[in-house]
């Protein structure tokens, strides 16, 4: 049996991570220190005998007596209002956090998937973004913090494979929703759907022609797990190609809910990227994937989740 050590194992994706690879008959073990996470995401796994939860912080020396065969690690505050409440945590879990679980997976001879982003291409100069773009951070802006974490958990990753001859994958999520995202994680999706659900303003930042491309979460974790089983270290997008400005999406949201809710327009957030499209051919040509799911599909999916989340 294959053991798989999940960082961040917790999260909206780590979780989803967690039950896909029991189902693909590993042993998973899960490594969350719930700032972000949730035991909630995860509570249904716990009579299963494959998988085992820990409550930790992976910025520490990380011990695991096991043998591990791979390591995803996904640990990390991920959406915007997460990094202004925990910018040092943030920063620390890329770079100092990517370190220590580098150096286990060269202990355990294991292979490493690293959960980067497409924040790497930061407010892009190019469009669609393939994964030969260098990216356009600011480094001392709001988002820095985690732009630069992952950026500076890339260049550890390629240096452990390089020097250290780690196996090493990267993987470059653009937005990703589904079941599990947090209520209050302040991202559009879960924040325009409560917004709907109450019959309250919907909040559009700037005047929404920003724009964004949303994969549904069973997509995004079947492109991880084809990255995980091919041999390849070169980054690889994965994401859904289907580019929408914000405004139109919240349009989508409102007739979808069937809401009475108005549309009032905020100040745009410092750095805000202003478009957002992966070039997903990469992930096409060496993992033979691309999304499945329809934004509409995917949505409805979304939707009754969070109806009875926002019941309770
Ligand atoms: N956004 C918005 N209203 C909200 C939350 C977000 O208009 O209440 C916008 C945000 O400014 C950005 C886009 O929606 O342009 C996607 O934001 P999100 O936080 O979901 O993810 P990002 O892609 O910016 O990391």
């Amino acid at each position: 049996m294959e053991k798989t050590l999940i960082t961040g194992g917790a999260g909206f994706l780590g979780s989803h991570l967690c039950d896909l690879l029991l189902s693909k008959g590993h042993q998973v073990i899960c490594m969350d220190n719930l700032i972000t996470g949730s035991l909630e995401n995860i509570s249904h796994l716990f009579e299963n005998p494959n998988f085992k939860f820990i409550k930790y912080d992976v910025t520490e020396f990380v011990y695991v007596k096991d043998k591990l065969d791979n390591i995803l690690h996904f640990a990390s505050p991920a959406s915007p209002i997460d990094y202004l409440e925990y910018p040092i945590q943030t920063l620390k879990v890329g770079s100092l956090g990517t370190h220590k679980v580098l150096g286990l997976a060269k202990e355990k001879n294991a292979r490493f998937l690293l959960a980067s982003t497409s924040e790497i291409y930061g407010d892009p100069l190019e469009h669609p973004q393939r994964e030969e773009h260098w990216g356009n951070v600011n480094p001392i802006g709001p988002r820095g913090v985690y732009d630069e974490a992952k950026r500076f958990a890339e260049a550890m990753t390629m240096a452990y494979h390089r020097y250290h001859k780690v196996d090493t994958r990267i993987v470059r999520i653009f937005n990703t929703y589904g079941p599990r995202m947090r209520l209050n994680d302040g991202r559009a999706l879960p924040t325009f759907i409560t917004q709907a659900l109450n019959n309250e303003d919907i909040t559009v930042f700037g005047d929404g022609s920003q724009t964004r491309s949303f994969c549904y979460v069973a997509d995004l974790v079947d492109g991880i797990y084809r990255l995980i089983n091919a041999d390849y270290c070169e980054p690889v997008n994965i994401g859904n190609d289907e580019e929408v400005t914000i405004l139109e999406f919240a349009k989508e949201i409102i007739e979808l809910v069937g809401s009475k809710s108005k549309i009032v327009y905020k100040e745009l957030p410092v750095d805000d990227p202003k478009i957002r499209q992966p070039d997903i051919s990469r992930a096409n040509k060496v993992l033979g994937w691309k999304p499945k799911v329809s934004r509409n599909e995917g949505l409805r999916m979304t939707l009754e989740y969070f109806k009875k989340k926002c019941q309770r």
